[in-house]
């Protein structure tokens, strides 16, 4: 049986990873999507609510599930006995990180295969980082995210929005 991690931040996670997840079940007897526990970006959502949003919208894919990791990666990968690691590529802007990525992987761990995906036309221009924007200003989110991450990003802004910083009393 040949299990394949799909590691990443998700912070949520986009129709677009879902759409290599769904081209990875295809492939590999198991897929375990891999939520970082602490990428040094700065994230919206904890990692309970991320692996939360994850494991929803895995759900109805029999061989995927979702967890979170920390630490290195690789160790991830032999921890729940993975040979394969998937990687989404989106234009040429994500080669250089994952090719480096890939590199330094390879030396620590040789006998972990990565494969990469490219993300399908429709998804090619969609990343979690732009989405938060979008959603930040009451853009709609129809086709980018299922219905409970849309929902979650909307309650996240609406309750932050309910945060204000202390106002300054006037003279
Ligand atoms: P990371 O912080 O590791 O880049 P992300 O959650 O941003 O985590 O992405 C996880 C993986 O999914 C990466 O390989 C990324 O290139 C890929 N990915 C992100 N968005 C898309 C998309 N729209 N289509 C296909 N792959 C994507």
């Amino acid at each position: 049986m040949t299990t394949a991690i799909y590691p990443g931040s998700f912070d949520p996670i986009t129709h677009g990873h879902l759409d290599i997840i769904k081209r990875a079940s295809a492939m590999f007897e198991e897929v375990i999507v891999g939520v970082y526990d602490r990428p040094e970006k700065q994230l919206l959502f904890t990692t309970e609510e991320r692996v939360q949003m994850a494991r929803q919208a895995v759900a109805h894919l029999g061989n995927v599930q979702a967890q979170s990791y920390s630490g290195l990666t690789v160790d991830f990968a032999k921890q729940v006995g993975a040979k394969v690691m998937v990687r989404g590529l989106r234009m040429s802007s994500d080669f250089e990180r994952e090719f480096e990525m890939a590199m330094m992987n390879k030396k620590l761990a040789p006998d972990i295969e990565l494969v990469c995906l490219m993300a399908s036309l429709e998804f090619q221009f969609l990343s979690s980082s732009l989405l938060k924007e979008v959603a930040q200003l009451g853009g709609c989110l129809q086709n980018m995210v299922p219905d409970h991450v849309a929902d979650a990003l909307r309650k996240k802004f609406a309750s932050q929005l309910c945060h204000p910083t202390p106002k300054v009393s006037t003279p």
